[in-house]
């Protein structure tokens, strides 16, 4: 049994009688550990250590901070086996990706640990002689971070690398539900040199927590990643205080499919992407469109790869699909079944839950989805897909648009006309054109609409720890 618990100046917190919940492994539905959870004097003294740690921190030159965050990203490379292991184990996804995030972590931490010597003010032309002006880019104070369970490592990893490198200090929650995966990249910041003051973890009960947090004045920045009612919620404790925030909330991304390209090799590419963690990915692409002439041979296409798909433990090498997170994506997968087939849609195949041990379900592949079917309204978060067809590009625009989600976006074309046509038109945070990879270290990662607002990654994801401060002075 492995267990979990809040870190607080390096040290493991504890308290008398603390309360613990267990870590279940999705694919057994055996209690692999269990993860202790903190209370509000615990909170206080996290806030109190991020206060002290800001001090610290931002007075520490941007080229060291980088050293240590390199450091630590040489710690997460070296144990990448273990920690992609531990995050199989507590979240489901195939051994294969969980190692592909890790990676993808220590990648992303190292680009941040270079833009941390890059975070340029610049010098004004003045008015009147005897005037130097200045603008300093300065870490905007202590932050807390909010992460969900379907990327245990990068949402930390990404949250972690902005804020240490701007030169903020940061108390991190991860999911309860996948604590150990965070705990080992905390760990590896500290062994890497952060000092313990400046990344604290917490595990509780998340309202508790977010509030406590949220309210307190030594946080001046929030970060969240997960549904947009949470993301509502958190924004409002947020304004009391009006106090910075990242949101990265969920996301419908349509894929418009022109009659242009290979329909079988299209669709073959669009399953990979689908079902990648069981599609419990906020920019997983979750509806498509496709254009009324290939649209038999793409749903075909499409349904055949899905059905081939092998599901089962994420430890089994062969396995391309694991369970999903937790019982409540089998329900909500029930749920969302039984409704789409009573919008009058075609069920291509799947539509069940695998098995009554562990959260399997199966890829499942609607056709001739109704637009007013809720499976093209509600981000399904899970291996369920709706298809439509369309005939014109003003058409499929109007309504790709019309839901009050925009975080990612795709389009499959040959047609340059077609690309720059439809990338002008999406309304979405990140565009993908002919791909699905959305996602590097270098580039912005965020939504417009409902979506959320602000980036993680890119020059973007350094910028949302920094504040402006323009500083005016005679010389005699
Ligand atoms: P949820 O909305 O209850 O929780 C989502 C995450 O937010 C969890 O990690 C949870 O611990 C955290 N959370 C919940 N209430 C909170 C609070 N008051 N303060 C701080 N954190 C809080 O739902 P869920 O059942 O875990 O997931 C369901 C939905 O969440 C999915 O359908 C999906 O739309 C969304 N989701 C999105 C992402 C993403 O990457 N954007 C990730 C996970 C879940």
């Amino acid at each position: 049994m492995q267990e979990a618990y809040s870190i607080i100046n390096s040290q493991r917190w504890a308290s008398p009688g603390v309360r613990a919940v267990g870590i279940v492994n999705p694919a057994t539905e055996e209690a692999i550990g269990r993860v202790e959870l903190i209370d509000a004097q615990g909170l206080d003294q996290a806030l109190a250590a991020a206060a002290r740690g800001f001090m610290l921190w931002k007075n520490t030159s941007a080229y060291e901070r980088a050293a240590i965050l390199r450091k630590a990203v040489g710690i997460i490379r070296s144990r990448q086996d273990e920690i992609a292991r531990v995050m199989t184990l507590e979240q489901g996804k195939p051994l294969a990706e969980a190692l592909a995030e890790v990676v993808a972590s220590a990648d992303n931490i190292e680009w941040m640990a270079e833009e941390a010597t890059r975070a340029y003010g610049r010098l004004l032309v003045p008015r009147n002689a005897g005037i130097h002006q200045l603008v300093r880019r300065e870490p905007v104070g202590p932050v807390a971070s909010f992460c969900p369970w379907n990327f245990p490592a990068l949402t930390p990893a990404r949250k972690i690398a902005g804020a240490l490198a701007a030169g903020c200090s940061l108390i991190l929650k991860p999911a309860e539900e996948t604590p150990l995966t965070a705990l080992h990249i905390v760990n590896a910041f500290h062994e890497a040199g952060v000092p313990g003051e400046v990344l604290g973890l917490v595990y509780g009960d998340p309202q508790q927590v977010s509030e406590h947090l949220i309210a307190s004045p030594v946080i001046r920045k929030i970060s969240f990643t997960g549904s947009t009612p949470v993301g509502k919620l958190l924004l409002g404790l947020a304004a009391r205080g009006v106090k910075r925030a990242t949101m990265e909330l969920g996301g419908h991304a349509p894929v418009v499919v022109f009659d242009d390209v290979d329909p079988a090799r299209t669709a073959q590419q669009a399953v990979a992407a689908k079902f990648r963690n069981a599609g419990q990915v906020c920019t997983s692409p979750t509806r498509f469109y496709v254009q009324a002439g290939i649209y038999p041979q793409f749903v075909q296409a499409f349904a055949d790869a899905a059905r081939a798909i092998r599901v089962g433990d994420g430890m089994d090498a062969a396995v391309q699909m694991g369970p999903l997170a937790n019982s409540r994506r089998i329900a909500a997968m029930a749920a969302l079944t039984e409704d789409t087939l009573a919008s009058g849609a075609r069920l291509a195949c799947g539509g069940k839950r695998i098995g009554t041990r562990g959260y399997f379900f199966e890829p499942t592949v609607f056709s001739d989805v109704p637009e007013n079917a809720r499976i093209m309204q509600d981000e399904p978060f899970g291996p369920i897909v709706p298809i439509a067809s369309f005939t014109s590009l003003d058409e499929v625009a109007a309504r790709v648009n019309a839901l009050p989600f925009g975080l990612a976006a795709y389009a499959m074309t040959r047609s340059l006309a077609r690309a720059t046509a439809i990338s002008g038109l999406l309304e979405a945070g990140m565009v993908g054109i002919n791909h699905y990879t959305v996602s590097t270290p270098a580039s912005p990662f965020g939504g417009v609409k409902e979506s959320g607002y602000g980036s993680e990654g890119g020059t973007e994801g350094l910028d949302a720890y920094l504040v402006t401060k323009c500083v005016t002075q005679r010389s005699s």
